[in-house]
């Protein structure tokens, strides 16, 4: 399978941004403006914001992710939601991992792995984030690193189950700092990952995985980033908080 026959997955990632009312005016003008793709448009909205989400994009080519899963199934883990309550919204995607989580809330590999198996056992689709500091690349260990956290994150998941998941390669210092990383560079990551998938899983399973890029994208960059070879979606922050501009990527996806 390449890129052709793979599932483009272009996915808004809010973070902390708009109130349910905002969101709703937001999900009003992305609506039409999404409604001709030609790949799969999430987006990716605060636990708040789920509801309103899922309830405006009833019947539309939007579908709706939370930013975060808990990996126990209920308990007395107070101000965390769990896989089954994100289900039961009629979510259907979550990120697990995103740099900021890892940064700011002590995600670790190991807490990737369990979430994101979580995610899957409930019925949800994990983007998992991935990717590297500045001073890692610097120091030469990108894809060692980054081979390292996909090893983890996919560590006991089966091949059944590594269908619904996504891989976004994140480099942390272009994410939200208006640096992009170069497609060159994009590519090469994103196909370290394919190939580290490809060594755990076989080729098929790595030809069918869908490869995000994540970092800046933005309307103008992202044409050229969604051309690359295993470059198959992007995870967008800033860019998907206004409509025209997430609309712009939505379509440099169905051309690339
Ligand atoms: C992100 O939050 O995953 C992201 C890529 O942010 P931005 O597009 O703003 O860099």
């Amino acid at each position: 399978m390449d890129k052709q026959n793979r599932k483009a997955v272009i996915a808004g990632n809010w973070k902390m941004n708009k109130t349910a009312t905002e969101a709703a005016e937001l999900i009003d003008a992305l609506i039409p403006a999404v409604k001709d793709a030609d790949c799969e448009v999430v987006i990716c909205v605060p636990f708040t914001d789920l509801v309103t989400a899922v309830e405006k994009t009833k019947g539309t080519n939007i579908h709706v992710g939370a930013e975060n899963v808990h990996y126990e199934k209920s308990g007395a883990f107070t101000g965390e939601i769990s896989a089954d309550m994100l289900v039961d919204l009629g979510v259907e995607y979550v990120v697990v991992g995103h740099s900021e989580r890892r940064q700011y809330f002590a995600e670790t590999n190991e807490t990737v792995n369990k979430r994101s198996r979580a995610a899957l056992a409930a019925g949800l689709k994990p983007i998992i984030c991935v990717g590297e500091s500045l001073d890692q690349r610097e120091q030469g260990v990108t894809e060692e690193l980054v081979r390292m956290q996909v090893k983890i994150a996919l560590n006991g998941m089966t091949a059944e189950e590594l269908k619904n998941v996504i891989i976004a390669y994140e480099p942390i210092w272009a994410i939200g700092t208006g640096k992009t990383a170069t497609a060159e560079q994009a590519e090469e990551v994103c196909a370290a990952i394919r190939k580290v998938v490809g060594e755990l899983y076989g080729e098929e399973a790595a030809k069918a995985l869908t490869v995000q890029y994540g970092g800046s994208m933005n309307a103008k960059n992202a044409e050229e980033l969604l051309s690359k070879p295993d470059v198959d979606g992007g995870l967008i922050g800033g860019a998907s908080l206004k409509a025209d501009q997430f609309a712009v990527i939505v379509d440099a996806a169905t051309k690339g």
